[in-house]
């Protein structure tokens, strides 16, 4: 009789997971982390927080003091106040760190100037030039942005940290690398290096809808949630997810770009090259093309795509069958990206950013009928649907946060401490 084919022998069992968990962050950083996300704490809260004990708490933060990123400060008031000497709690020392933040676009440039502690220091928007350029003019860009914003805050451009910058398109964050985008004339850049070259200081690059993830996840709705998701319309579609309270980039740092899951085969062309994309139904110009049909041009002049929107809404609302067709159905769209994003990722919040007139009452109501009908049916319902407009300096804001953090390991988490 034949031997059963055995198991192959393996030394071990269960996941490889390497030093990549939370608990492999040294015990610094993480005290840093934790006092910034508090913005006041008193040490004990710190140990408390992390589960180490107030011993290794005390050593770190002393260091910590003593090389300048944390400050003793007044505690706020409390119950438990001892009388007669003030409570003394940890605080970020804002000139701990210096970092800017940039998002590149086509039509609206934004930029953040930011100390250690997420304090702006300075900010600046300013009109585009449109369409794909080459990588050095882009560069360029951003160094004079980035240059205005120190002159701004009277900070030297050589006391950056870290400089974060935005683009849409398909980004690898960790390679700094820019695989195609809408404001790059050409593929397969290493935006990064070469921004670091022209700033002469640490540059971090991501996904702009990424950003906003970081930015709701930094300042917003999404601090004390563990998973959220953030979807942006504008010119095109874009979507930032945060699993475990971090943001989730997939192997290449190109996933989660629910714009370019395909809705239909052989469909719509969309600004990746490819066809049948969610953003080919979606998105401004997507709606600027059928508008320019369905509307025509009667004076003969050419349109742009933000002309053309606001013709189509005022049509909408004039009560024009074929502008409000184009709606709808861009919104049905919408919905059944949402349902496959809610089907796959289970979030418990979905945000809609982006500065679009469409996001009125009955469009998130009508969109999230649309939705139930298409997410799984198991009685959960759908997640809720927040919009949420923080105005043109959330990108940066976001690009902002993606420095301070890069910028912050960059300094703390080098070293490696015994931990608790
Ligand atoms: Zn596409």
């Amino acid at each position: 009789m034949d031997a059963p084919v055995a198991i192959p022998r393996v030394s071990g069992c269960g996941p490889l997971t390497g030093e990549t968990g939370a608990g492999a962050r040294p015990l610094r950083l993480r005290i840093f982390e934790s006092v910034r996300a508090a913005g006041t704490v008193p040490r004990a809260g710190v140990a408390k927080d992390l589960g180490v004990s107030a011993g290794s708490v005390s050593t770190l933060t002393a260091e910590l003091i003593e090389q300048g990123y944390l400050q003793e400060t007044a505690a706020r008031a409390s119950t438990d106040t001892v009388r007669g000497r003030p409570p003394v709690a940890l605080g970020v020392r804002p000139e701990s760190f210096r970092v800017a933040g940039v998002k590149l676009a086509d039509r609206e440039l934004t930029g953040i100037l930011l100390d250690g502690a997420g304090g702006e220091l300075a900010s600046v928007r300013r009109k585009a030039t449109p369409g794909a350029l080459p990588l050095a003019q882009q560069v360029e860009t951003l160094a004079e942005v980035v240059e205005s914003l120190c002159r701004d805050a009277g900070v030297s451009s050589g006391a950056l940290d870290a400089v974060g910058v935005g683009l849409p398109g398909f980004v690898d964050h960790e390679r700094g690398h820019v695989f195609w985008s809408p404001v790059l004339d050409t593929r397969d850049v290493g935006f990064a290096a070469a921004a670091r070259r022209r700033i002469g200081r640490p540059v971090v690059v991501d996904n702009d809808a990424n950003l906003v993830a970081l930015a709701e996840l930094w300042f917003g709705v999404g601090r004390d949630r563990p998973d959220f998701a953030v979807v942006t319309i504008e010119h095109g579609v874009g979507t930032g997810i945060v699993l475990d309270h971090r943001v989730f980039r997939g192997a290449h740092g190109v996933g989660l770009e629910l714009g370019h899951t395909k809705v239909q085969l052989d469909g719509a062309l969309c600004r990746c090259g490819q066809r049948g994309c969610l953003e080919a139904y979606i998105s401004d110009y997507a709606l600027a093309r059928e508008a320019a049909v369905a509307l025509g041009a009667p004076d003969g002049e050419p349109r742009t795509v933000a002309d053309l929107i606001a013709r189509l809404h005022d049509e909408a609302r004039a009560g024009n069958a074929a502008a409000q067709s184009i709606f709808d159905r861009s919104r049905r769209y919408l919905a059944l990206g949402l349902a496959n994003l809610v089907n796959l990722f289970d979030p418990s919040l979905l945000i809609l950013s982006g500065d679009r007139m469409r996001y009125d009452g009955p469009f998130v109501d009508d969109t999230l009928a649309e939705m139930r009908a298409l997410a799984l049916n198991t009685g959960n319902g759908v997640p809720p649907l927040k919009v949420h407009e923080w105005g043109t300096l959330l990108w940066a804001y976001g690009a902002g946060a993606l420095a301070l953090s890069r910028a912050t390991e960059a300094a703390l988490g080098a070293a490696r401490d015994a931990g608790p």
